[in-house]
């Protein structure tokens, strides 16, 4: 029997993620958020939502597949809903947890890219690097951002251009579904850089500390009392490399005053897997991507916990929130934990 052709737009995680919907039906709250086209297919941007109706209720937005090469970030989050649909079938306390707390899934932000298997979007841009604001201090040669042209990596759209689609719409949704609320959290996904994996958050723009480093520190500082085993780096992406254009940079400094808005790009490392099977990194898919089964189900498991923790959080903010004269002594400890690395340090890493 000859096997049906599949849809010109279809691919493996876009394919999961229209069966996800499917089932999810009771549950899941979809839109399209925006199209795509590449040579002549167009794709549609998915936004999944679940939980409190209630416009001021905690929020949690997941995203992933920024960069279309890097797949595992999106099975990830594709995984993490499957499991939800299925516990949503008994778990009462999850039932209730999602009276009080709103989920948002964005797991394929450029699906074009994951489609041609390359990192920038159909137009050669690079999103994570499409916001127009430029890095205070040295940037790594090219991926830092640049502007010669698309035809180089980490191409950040013409100057003065408008951003991407894909950038716009994650945007919007931060904007109009998370910083509205008094308190949200932003996971995004992504895989290729580093030995272990990390957590950052902003700035990638500046050495400068963000608003919110004690309510980052207390998120830190509990995760890592739940679970002293997780392993993260947690620190500002500027402790890595400075970058332009970063959209969670560009989106944070739009939080409303008093509102607390702590976005954290979740940066698996890969270069683990590659050094545990070399052969990877003769596949650009295999660079971003563990290839072996037990060591894709190893990611798949290790990050739920995270996801869980935050949900927990969201839950409960009156309990760790820090205020006032806590909040003044939790900032002091912050800032002594992630003091900028000196130049000195900071070259002796790159
Ligand atoms: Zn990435």
């Amino acid at each position: 029997m000859v096997p049906p052709t599949p849809a010109p737009d279809s691919f493996a995680e876009l394919d999961l993620l229209r069966a996800l919907l499917e089932v999810g039906r009771p549950y899941f709250e979809a839109e399209v958020v925006c199209e795509t086209e590449c040579r002549g297919n167009r794709f549609p941007v998915h936004l999944v939502s679940l939980g409190s109706q209630d416009p001021a209720a905690p929020a949690i937005g997941l995203f992933a597949g920024i960069h279309g090469l890097e797949r595992i970030g999106t099975q990830l989050l594709l995984d993490y809903m499957r499991s939800l649909l299925k516990r949503l079938e008994w778990d009462a306390l999850l039932h209730l947890q999602l009276q009080s707390v709103r989920l948002l899934f964005m797991p394929i932000v450029n699906p074009a890219g994951m489609w041609a298997g390359r990192r920038a979007n159909a137009n050669g841009v690079d999103l994570m690097r499409n916001a127009p604001q430029d890095a205070d201090g040295p940037v790594p040669f090219l991926a830092g951002g640049q502007r010669v042209g698309s035809w180089l990596p980490w191409y950040r759209g013409p100057a003065g251009g408008p951003m991407e689609r894909e950038s716009l719409a994650l945007l919007q949704v931060v904007q109009e579904r998370l910083q509205t609320r008094k308190l949200s959290f932003a996971v995004d996904c992504h895989s290729g850089y580093g030995w272990r994996d990390s957590i950052w958050f902003p700035y990638a723009r500046t050495c400068t500390a963000m608003a919110n480093l004690p309510e980052m520190y207390v998120i830190k500082t509990l995760f890592e009392q739940a679970h002293p085993h997780h392993g993260y780096a947690f620190e500002p992406q500027s402790h890595q490399y400075l970058a332009h254009g970063d959209l969670w940079d560009y989106a944070y400094d739009r939080t409303p005053a008093g509102h607390v808005f702590l976005p954290m790009t979740l940066e698996l490392g890969s270069w683990l897997w590659i050094k545990k099977n070399p052969r990877q990194l003769f596949s650009r898919h295999g660079i971003f991507n563990p290839i072996k089964a037990h060591r894709t189900a190893r990611v798949l498991r290790r990050h739920v916990s995270l996801f869980d923790f935050l949900a927990r959080a969201a839950y409960a903010p009156q309990g760790w929130l820090p205020a006032g004269p806590a909040r003044e002594a939790i900032l002091r400890e912050a800032s002594e934990h992630w003091q900028a690395p000196t130049r000195r340090q900071w070259r002796q890493w790159r």
